[in-house]
């Protein structure tokens, strides 16, 4: 019997074959695992009557850990993001997606290490919509004029943003573990309290109160605006920051942007038992097929799940393979060489190739 068993959600889009890469990459970093590969999304919509279908729930929450490829949601019509309701209905209540410079990339910055914990339940991405004309948002807008708020228009759309005090202690008091348990020595909790004062404000007031639990690590605060600015002009300064949803969501893609681009940038979805991994980036429709996407987001993620899974010496050799391959710059995707025509790009397979290659030579002593 293996060691481990991980649901594997290959996902759609470019999905198919960033998964296939790192699972390849993943059985050859020395960790035991089994695999149970369930589809999920809008191909199976077909087949099971719905994107999520409870067998795939059932695997996860069964082996408690998952690594899952991306899946594409229509945009502004159709389908609910199959991602957001993931994490929902499983209580992966913390996204922790750290962005760290490796030595090759391309990348305006160097020496960038940074994590952003993001909230992952709540929010605008709660789910809580009223599309304009229905007679339920009528009914709101009204209701909402009675208790004595702001005139909104009739012909208005609204989404609703909760922030609870449960939810934000529990992600403050995940992120300040973690930070601590992973040798990490700063939060900053990220609102926009100004403007939002019962939303943004209680989380900004909970984060407070949740700091003085932890004494040890250092605690300050940053409007989101002036923290996209700092992050583009000193990311230095910072270490893990810890954000509402759609903030985590928007900040998440510009820390992909310090460190070489979505391509390069993993995440785990993490509640109180179960832990699901994820990259960054979507599924990227119109690579679909072509072997051209980088897997390495998606390697990376593997990275975290085998260090989740306290396979240490395996996740340390997967990531020593993946910098050396970065280091090198020729397996590399179209994303990270210096022009994106360039015809010495190798594919997605290809890139995993050179991984397992990099991970079976010796290492050299120091
Ligand atoms: P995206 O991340 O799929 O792609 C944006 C662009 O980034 C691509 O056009 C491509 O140029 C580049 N890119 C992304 N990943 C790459 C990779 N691995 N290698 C090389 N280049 C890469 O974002 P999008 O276009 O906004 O979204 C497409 C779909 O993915 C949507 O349906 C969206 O809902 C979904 N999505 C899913 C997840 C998830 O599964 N967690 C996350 C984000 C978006």
């Amino acid at each position: 019997m293996a060691r481990h068993t991980v649901t594997l959600i290959p996902g759609d889009g470019i999905g198919y074959e960033v998964s296939a890469a790192a699972r390849r990459v993943i059985d050859a970093s020395g960790a035991d695992i089994e695999w149970e590969v369930h589809d999920a999304g809008l191909d199976v919509i077909e087949k099971y009557g719905e994107p999520m279908p409870p067998h795939v729930l059932a695997s996860i929450r069964k082996n408690r850990v998952a690594i899952k490829g991306p899946l594409t949601t229509p945009v502004g019509k159709g389908m609910r993001s199959v991602n957001v309701a993931l994490r929902r209905e499983l209580d992966l209540y913390a996204l922790v997606r750290p962005c760290k410079s490796y030595p090759g990339v391309r990348s305006r910055y160097q020496d960038i290490d940074l994590v952003i914990v993001r909230e992952n339940t709540e929010d605008l991405y709660a789910g809580i919509e009223f599309q304009e004309g229905e007679p339920e948002t009528l009914k709101l807008i009204e209701t909402i004029g009675e208790l004595g708020g702001r005139t909104i228009r009739p012909d208005s759309g609204i989404s609703i943003k909760p922030i609870s005090v449960f939810g934000t202690r529990r992600v403050f008091r995940f992120a300040f573990t973690w930070a601590r348990a992973n040798g990490r020595h700063k939060i900053t909790a990220v609102h926009k309290a100004n403007i939002m004062k019962y939303t943004d404000g209680l989380w900004l007031r909970v984060a407070q109160e949740v700091a003085q639990e932890f004494p040890d690590l250092e605690f300050e605060d940053r409007i989101v605006d002036n923290m996209c600015m700092q992050l583009v002009q000193k990311p230095e300064l910072y270490d893990v920051m810890v954000m509402p949803n759609l903030y985590g969501d928007i900040l998440s893609d510009l820390c992909a942007g310090l460190v070489g681009g979505l391509g390069l940038a993993p995440g785990a979805n993490m509640g109180d038992e179960i832990a699901v991994f994820e990259a960054t980036h979507g599924s990227a429709p119109k690579y679909a097929g072509k072997n051209v996407a980088n897997p390495m987001a998606m390697m990376f993620s593997g990275v975290l799940m085998l260090r989740h899974l306290g396979e240490a010496e395996a996740a340390e050799r997967l990531e020593r393979g993946l910098a050396a391959v970065i280091a090198r710059g020729e397996s590399v995707t179209y994303d990270m060489k210096p022009q994106r025509d360039d015809p010495t790009a190798v594919g997605t397979s290809q890139v995993a190739d050179a991984v397992i290659a990099e991970m079976h030579q010796p290492r050299a002593s120091a």
